[in-house]
Order: C-alpha cells, then sequence, then structure tokens
C-alpha cells in the first residue's frame, strides 16, 4: 500500500449499500476498493422481503425466521393479524447478512479493507483523494488512496455525504432503539408472552411511539424488540420496557441494547457533479412509515454502480445523478404515499385505533403485502384499489369508526 495508490473507485461503508455497489463494480472489472470502519453491529430489525431474497441472489442459511403474519395493535390492544397468503417475510441477522454480503464483494474482486474514512481531498490533476485511518480507528495510521469515483454508503449520519453534497447536513431522522432478547421457548413461555416465532407483531400506540410504531420481530433463537420516534426527549428505552411488560417479554434475557438513527427522507441531491455519487442511508432513502431501509440501500447501491460505471466509461459526470433519478422514477410514488400515512395515521390515538381497524380488509392486507413482498403496486387489481380508495375516504372523514 502507498500514497498514490489508484482505484476506480473507494466505496466507503461496506453495509448493504457499499457492499452490493462494491461487488457490482467489482463484476464489470474495476478496481474496487470497499472500506468500513466495522467492529459494531447495525442496530436493525432485519426484516426483508421476497424480492430482495431473489433480486440480489440471498442464500437461504442467512435467513433466520420465514414470518408468514403481521399482527398489528391498537391502542385499545386490538388486534389484526394480517396473513401472508404467498411466500414469506424473511429475517436476518445483520452481524452474519454484512459480513456476507462484503465477503461476497471481495470474492467478486473488490479489495476489502477496515479503515475509518476521514475526509476528502483533491490531488494537483483533479482527482479525488481519500484519506482514512488503517484498523477502522482514530487512532489508527493515516492512509491516502486516490479515487477517480467514489460511492459514500456510509450510513444515516454520512460523513461523505456531509462533505460532499450540499444540504446533507440538514437530514431529519426518526431514532431507533431496540433490544435483542433470547426468544422464550415453544411451550409455556411462549405460550404466556403470546409470542409466535413466524409472526411480526407491531404497535401502534401513543405511549409507546408518539410519531411512529413499535415491533417486536422474531429471528429465530433472539427477537428485536424495538421502537423509534423523532421526538426529542421521548425515552426510547422507557418504551421498549413497557412493551416488553405488555407483550410478556419483561423477564427474558436481555442480549443488546442498541439505537441508531433512521433518515426521514431521500435527499434532494445524491452527488457533487463531479466524481461522487451517495447510496443508501447515506442518500437518505428508508421508507416512511415502515422504516425499511435493506431493499432501498441495496437498490441504490445498485443504481450508484450502474451511474459510476457510466460516469468511468464516458467522463461525463452527469451519469452521477441518474442513481437518483432512476430511484425515484421507481419508488417516490410510493415514499410520498407512505410519508402521507406516518403524517396522518401515526399521530393521535384514534387515528391510530382507525388505522389499526381498516388491516381487517381483506383488500388493504392483500395491496399492502404485495406492494411490500414485490416493491409494486399490483396494476391487475384496480377494482381493490378503487375499494380501499373510498373505505380510506370513509375513514378519513370519519363517516366509518374504529
Ligand atoms: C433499529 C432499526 C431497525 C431497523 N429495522 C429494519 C428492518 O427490519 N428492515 C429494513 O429493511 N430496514 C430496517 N432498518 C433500516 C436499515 O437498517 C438501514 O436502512 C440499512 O442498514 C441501510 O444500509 P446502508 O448500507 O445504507 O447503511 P448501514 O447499514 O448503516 O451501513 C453503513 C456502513 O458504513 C460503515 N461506516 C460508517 N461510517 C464509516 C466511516 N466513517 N468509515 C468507514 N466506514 C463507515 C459502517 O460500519 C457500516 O457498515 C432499521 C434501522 C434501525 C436503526
Amino acid at each position: 500500500m502507498d500514497a498514490t495508490e489508484t482505484f476506480d473507485v473507494v466505496v466507503v461503508g461496506g453495509g448493504p449499500a457499499g457492499a452490493t455497489a462494491a461487488a457490482d463494480l467489482a463484476r464489470n472489472g474495476r478496481s474496487v476498493l470497499m472500506l468500513d470502519r466495522a467492529g459494531r453491529i447495525k442496530p436493525c430489525g432485519g426484516a426483508i422481503p421476497p424480492r430482495l431474497i431473489e433480486e440480489f441472489g440471498i442464500p437461504d442459511h442467512l435467513i433466520v425466521a420465514r414470518v408468514k403474519s403481521a399482527r398489528m395493535v391498537s391502542p385499545k390492544s386490538r388486534k389484526v393479524d394480517m396473513m401472508i397468503r404467498e411466500g414469506y417475510v424473511g429475517m436476518v441477522d445483520r452481524d452474519v447478512f454484512d459480513e456476507w454480503l462484503r465477503n461476497r464483494a471481495s470474492i467478486a474482486g473488490a479489495t476489502r479493507r477496515t479503515g475509518l474514512f476521514d475526509k476528502l481531498t483533491r490531488d494537483a490533476d483533479g482527482v479525488s483523494v481519500v484519506h482514512y485511518h488503517d484498523g477502522g480507528q482514530k487512532t489508527g495510521k493515516p492512509v491516502q488512496v486516490r479515487a477517480r469515483s467514489v460511492i459514500g454508503a456510509d450510513g444515516a449520519i454520512s460523513a461523505v455525504a456531509k462533505q460532499a453534497v450540499p444540504g446533507a447536513d440538514k437530514m431529519k431522522f426518526v431514532f431507533a432503539y431496540h433490544e435483542i432478547v433470547k426468544s422464550p421457548q415453544a411451550g409455556e413461555a411462549a405460550k404466556k408472552a403470546d409470542f409466535d416465532s413466524t409472526r411480526c407483531d407491531v404497535y401502534y400506540r401513543g405511549d409507546l411511539s408518539p410519531d411512529f410504531y413499535s415491533w417486536i420481530f422474531p429471528h429465530g433463537d433472539t427477537t428485536s424488540i424495538g421502537t423509534g420516534s423523532m421526538k426529542k426527549g421521548f425515552s426510547l428505552r422507557g418504551s421498549v420496557a413497557a412493551l416488553r411488560g405488555v407483550a410478556g417479554l419483561a423477564d427474558v434475557e436481555t442480549i443488546r441494547r442498541e439505537g441508531a438513527p433512521l433518515p426521514l427522507r431521500p435527499l434532494r441531491k445524491w452527488d457533487n457533479g463531479k466524481d461522487l455519487v451517495l447510496a443508501g442511508d447515506a442518500a437518505g432513502v428508508v421508507a416512511p412509515a415502515s422504516g425499511e431501509g435493506i431493499f432501498y440501500a441495496m437498490l441504490g447501491g445498485r443504481f450508484a454502480a450502474d451511474a459510476v460505471e457510466k460516469f468511468l466509461v464516458t467522463g461525463n459526470a452527469r451519469a452521477l445523478a441518474t442513481a437518483r433519478s432512476r430511484f425515484m422514477r421507481l419508488h417516490g410514488p410510493v415514499f410520498w404515499i407512505l410519508g402521507i400515512m406516518q403524517r396522518y395515521w401515526y399521530i393521535t390515538d384514534g387515528r391510530r385505533e382507525r388505522f389499526v381497524s381498516i388491516c381487517r380488509d381483506r383488500d388493504v392486507q392483500d395491496l399492502t403485502f404485495d406492494a411490500y413482498m414485490n416493491k409494486e403496486l399490483v396494476k391487475a387489481k384496480p377494482l381493490a384499489h378503487v375499494r380501499i380508495f373510498f373505505k380510506n375516504m370513509a375513514h378519513l372523514t370519519g363517516l366509518v369508526s374504529a
């Protein structure tokens, strides 16, 4: 390793976004450096849709649980079970999942290093220089490499985005926190807690989250119990303790407690107009209302890789902007609708009660799962859309009570 080492692409961050981008570019024959600070498991519920499993070739052994239903719980403790009629939602443990993705990138030919990104500068000839600390700690030896292009995939509080893309420092977040506990064993303990290892429980209660939701996601031997909120001063730990009490999981062994910010909306610009583009949480792509980010991070990583490839071939920096435009064309409308849903339904317990009540509807269940599982609205069922529209209007205008 010397100061003049040059890569076609330096990918900062080896999470789902960065590892996907690095693997794709290495497969194209590009020289890729994938830098990750390592040493921390990404706090995450780990729920992934079948579309991700298929599109990104995720092997069976990474799926630690297969979820067949979601239980929506209202402020008045009404429960609506939404059954997944075809397929399942996969659950992954992020320590194993992310490491597998990074290893796949390295097998594809990417150079993988543990390093803490520090800053970006430019050489006299205008080529980007990426500075990092070897070993992933600030105390590590400073190293610099030249990069014909850079992908910033270093997560929600992205140092790359802050330095290179105007507006990134103004990103807004939901703060999410969860506790990883030992799953109750089948039998008495599970029965007492009403725990089902194939069901995700989603709580809509203002006392547990004033503006988001709380969850219990099974992961085989372990379970993630968490919540999120934008509200400063709201006790996420207190909320999870309360949820554990409500769910009969107060006494199960706690393995880890951890939290992280979730970006609220995609940034307006993902590239620097020269040689750098963002992907995943660094670009703000987490679905509002659900907090789903893994699929969008991997797709964003793929689109960033395509955009960089085009840039390297043509030298035209405008190619970098195609990562965002492609992504928003495909998923912008759904993000927009989910944003409205979050702002409308997650505000008062009265509305939450109605929201859970709407979930009883078979059309709503089918369309919700179709949209989540396959990441497209089902055009084959126009009448169901119309029916849902009128039912929604009836609820919104108060014609139907909870
Ligand atoms: C509590 C919680 C629960 C969630 N549950 C779900 C869920 O169930 N399903 C779902 O789809 N999404 C969920 N999400 C969202 C999902 O975790 C993220 O959207 C996803 O991880 C984004 O991937 P990424 O690659 O963009 O970023 P990250 O996964 O954050 O990866 C960023 C990588 O960059 C590295 N890095 C950061 N800074 C530096 C630096 N300075 N130098 C070098 N490397 C650096 C990190 O080590 C990390 O590996 C959840 C999030 C939270 C916080």
